[in-house]
């Protein structure tokens, strides 16, 4: 099946290079960083030397693709009209000075509607990605699936599928699937991973799945709370993680940690998770 491309999320306060070089330290291939402050702000302008010393570094270690996130107070289907400015101006931002870092991916959370409901929230997404997304631009852009909490959108394949469907430009996105968020969002992929595949597949099509996130979710199936756990230690246990990392549906694409660790707790959460996937090849 090949290497596994797996990584965690990491701190830009260092550089675009260092973060490669941490990435090196802890036996990761890829790995996730915000492309601006969670909490707004304007975001810093990428250092070209910087930038270009991490596409030597993933060019020589062989890295596969990097999946940056958005902030997460991003929201592009929100009730109040300067918050939809600022998420639509931030993603054409971030969007724009990730060409220097081409030919990625860009994951950002869907929104919440704040009871505007569904069909407005998913309208004013599809109208928010129309005006950002470019023809021609390099990075794929990413739905992540959610949990349900509040009022997110995105929650059920079947949401997911209409923002795309709703899109003009829909070819330029596709969806990074949460492990956490799925379960909380009502998915048994403890007991029923390839299951939930072929729904996805059915719903969406599993072309457009481009990434994971890996994340123990504390909370049972369904409970919409989103809160992470390490591997093995929550409700969906090392069983599920060793189905996801031998998947051969699933294999080549980018899987991101985004456990309750500190760098030390990822290395040794990637050396379990290619440890299991080494064993299965
Ligand atoms: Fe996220
Ligand atoms: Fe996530
Ligand atoms: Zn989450």
């Amino acid at each position: 099946m090949g290497r596994l491309v797996i990584g965690c999320h990491l701190s830009t306060s260092d550089g675009y290079a260092r973060m490669g070089a941490t990435a090196v330290s802890i036996d990761a291939n890829t790995f996730a960083f915000f492309t601006r402050n969670p909490r707004g702000g304007n975001a810093k302008a990428l250092d070209p030397a910087d930038v270009a010393g991490l596409r030597e570094l993933m060019e020589r270690e062989g890295f596969g693709t990097l999946v940056a996130h958005a902030p997460y107070t991003m929201n592009l289907c929100s009730a109040k009209a300067s918050v939809v400015d600022f998420a639509r101006r931030a993603m054409a931002d971030d969007l724009e000075r990730l060409e220097s870092l081409p030919g990625n991916y860009y994951n950002f959370h869907p929104g919440s509607h704040v009871g505007q409901g569904t069909d407005r929230g998913i309208k004013l997404i599809c109208e928010g990605l129309d005006g950002v997304l470019e023809a021609g631009q390099s990075t794929t852009v990413l739905l992540e699936t959610m949990a349900g909490k509040g009022s997110e959108v995105g929650r059920t394949f079947e949401e997911l599928a209409r923002i795309i469907d709703g899109c003009a430009k829909g070819e330029l996105l596709g969806v990074c699937l949460d492990t956490c968020h799925v379960w909380d969002g009502g998915y048994d992929i403890r007991e029923e991973l390839d299951g939930v595949l072929d729904e996805f597949d059915r719903v969406i099509g599993l072309e457009r799945l481009k990434a994971l996130h890996l994340n123990d979710s504390k909370n049972p199936r369904g409970s919409h709370k989103d809160r992470h756990e390490k591997i093995g230690r929550g409700a969906l246990g090392v069983e599920t993680f060793t189905a996801v990392v031998t998947n051969e549906r699933l294999a080549g694409l980018p899987m991101i940690l985004e456990t309750p660790n500190v760098l030390e707790g990822y290395a040794s959460e990637i050396a379990l998770l290619r440890s299991i996937a080494r064993e299965a090849a």
